[in-house]
C-alpha cells in the first residue's frame, strides 16, 4: 500500500506546532486507520526471556554491557517459565505475545528453547506468537514458522542516515538482511524503531519512508525512555503532541501496517495516550516492557473500547485471516482450556509480572568504555549529593 503523502508533505507536516493543526491531521490519520481496519486491534505483550550483558552497544539501550544502567539480568528462560508469562499475558487481554532475548543471535541451546517455548504457547493459548531475538538466517527463520510463530520483530531503530549514532556494533545491512530472511522463510514481519534519540525531523520522515520500502506487516514505535547511564540517559523526553503528530505521520506514509506503540509510552505520554489511539493506532505492548515498567492492563483495554474499537480476543488460535491477522494460516485448534473468560486488570493480580522478581535489577560490577568512546549519560541526574544524605 503506497504512503499518501509526499515527502515534502510529511516535512511540511513535521514541523506542525499548532494544537489545533495536529488534531485536524490526527482526524485525518483515524480515518485511515478506520478505513482499514474497522474497530478491530492487536494487543501485544513480550517476555524478556533473555535479558542483560549483552555485547552490542546500543546508545539506548539498559542491557547493553557497555551501559552502566542496572537491568533485570537473567539466562535463558525455560519453555515452561515462557508459557507462564504467556498465560498471564492472555489473562490480562493481550491477542500476541513476543518471546524476546537480548542481542544478535542466540545459541543452539538458546534458540531451541524458544522453539519449545513457542510449541507450548501454541499448545496451551489462544495468542499469536512472536519472537525477537536478533539476526538470524532462513532456515532459522524456518523452525520458528514450524514450531507456530506467525511473527517475527526486527527493528531498524532508526533512519539509516543517523543509525551510526546509535548503535557501532550492530548495522543497519544485517537488519535488513535478517527482516528478508524472515519475509523468505515466509513469516509476518515486525519492523519499527525508537524515537527522540536525536535524530531530526528530516530524519523521522526518512525513517519512516523507509519503512515503507520495508513494507512489514507491523509497525513498532518506541518512544526513548532515557535510561541513566545509557548515550542517550541525558535526553529529555518529547512533548506529547510532537509525538502524536509523528504517530500520525507515520500512519499515512505506511497506511496498511499494523501500528503499536511500545516503550515509553507511559513517560513520554501520560494522558496522551488516548490521542495516540486516535492517531492510527491499532494496539499497544501490555504488560511490561523489556527494562521498564507498564500499564495497568483495564486502563490499555479502556483506552480502545473507549474510542468504540473492539479488544475482545478471538478464540480461533489464529487461524482465520482478519484485519488484525492477515496471514490466518496458524493452524491449530483453540485449546479447550484458556483464561479466555477472566481478564485480568491489574498487574498485582498476574505474579509472573510482579516488578519485585521480573524486572529486578541489578548493579553492574565493572562496565568497559563504549566501543564508539561516546561517554554513559544521565547517571548525575539520579546520583544523591553526599552533602545531603549525611544531612
Ligand atoms: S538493543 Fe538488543 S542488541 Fe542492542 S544492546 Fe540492547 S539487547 Fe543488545
Amino acid at each position: 500500500m503506497p504512503p499518501l503523502i509526499t515527502r515534502e508533505e510529511a516535512l511540511a507536516l513535521g514541523e506542525l506546532e499548532d494544537h489545533q493543526e495536529i488534531e485536524a491531521l490526527i482526524d485525518r490519520a483515524w480515518q485511515v486507520r478506520v478505513e482499514r481496519f474497522d474497530d478491530s486491534t492487536d494487543m501485544c505483550s513480550l517476555v524478556n526471556a533473555k535479558s542483560g550483558g549483552c555485547a552490542e552497544d546500543c546508545g539506548f539501550c539498559a542491557q547493553s554491557k557497555y551501559a552502566e544502567a542496572d537491568t533485570p539480568m537473567h539466562a535463558m528462560m525455560s519453555a515452561d517459565q515462557i508459557l507462564e508469562h504467556a498465560k498471564a499475558a492472555e489473562a490480562a487481554g493481550a491477542h500476541r505475545f513476543c518471546m524476546v532475548t537480548q542481542g544478535q543471535g542466540l545459541s543452539k541451546r538458546d534458540f531451541q528453547k524458544i522453539v519449545d517455548g513457542a510449541k507450548l504457547v501454541a499448545e496451551h493459548t489462544n495468542l499469536k506468537r512472536c519472537a525477537s531475538i536478533g539476526h538470524m538466517s532462513v532456515d532459522r527463520a524456518k523452525a520458528l514458522k514450524d514450531a507456530g510463530i506467525q511473527r517475527v520483530h526486527h527493528n531498524v531503530e532508526t533512519a539509516e542516515s543517523y543509525y551510526p549514532e546509535v548503535s557501532s556494533t550492530v548495522r543497519y545491512e544485517g537488519r535488513i538482511r535478517t527482516i528478508d530472511a524472515v519475509r523468505e522463510a515466509g513469516l509476518e514481519t515486525c519492523v519499527g524503531g525508537i524515537l527522540n534519540l536525536g535524530e531530526s525531523r528530516e530524519q523521522r520522515v526518512e525513517m519512516a519512508f523507509e519503512l515503507a520500502t520495508v513494507d512489514p506487516t507491523s509497525v513498532p514505535i518506541n518512544l526513548l525512555n532515557p535510561r541513566p547511564g545509557t548515550k542517550f540517559g541525558d535526553r529529555d523526553m518529547m512533548d506529547p503532541w510532537e509525538v502524536v503528530k509523528w504517530v500520525a505521520i507515520f500512519r499515512m506514509i505506511i497506511p496498511g501496517a499494523l501500528f503499536r506503540l511500545c516503550g515509553g509510552r507511559n513517560e513520554n505520554l501520560g494522558d496522551f495516550q488516548k490521542m495516540a489511539v486516535r492517531a492510527g493506532l491499532n494496539g499497544v505492548m501490555m504488560g511490561n516492557f523489556l527494562t521498564t515498567l507498564g500499564s495497568e492492563p483495564e486502563d490499555d483495554r479502556a483506552m480502545f473500547e473507549e474510542l468504540g474499537l473492539n479488544t475482545a480476543r478471538q478464540d480461533d488460535n489464529g487461524a482465520n485471516p482478519r484485519p488484525d491477522n492477515r496471514a490466518g494460516w496458524l493452524d491449530g485448534a483453540t485449546p479447550a482450556q484458556t483464561p479466555v473468560d477472566r481478564l485480568i486488570d491489574r498487574q498485582d493480580e498476574a505474579p509472573m509480572w510482579d516488578p519485585a522478581t521480573q524486572l529486578r535489577h541489578k548493579k553492574k560490577e565493572s562496565v568497559p568504555p563504549r566501543p564508539d568512546g561516546a561517554p554513559n549519560r544521565g547517571l548525575e541526574i539520579v546520583q544523591v549529593d553526599p552533602r545531603q544524605e549525611a544531612a
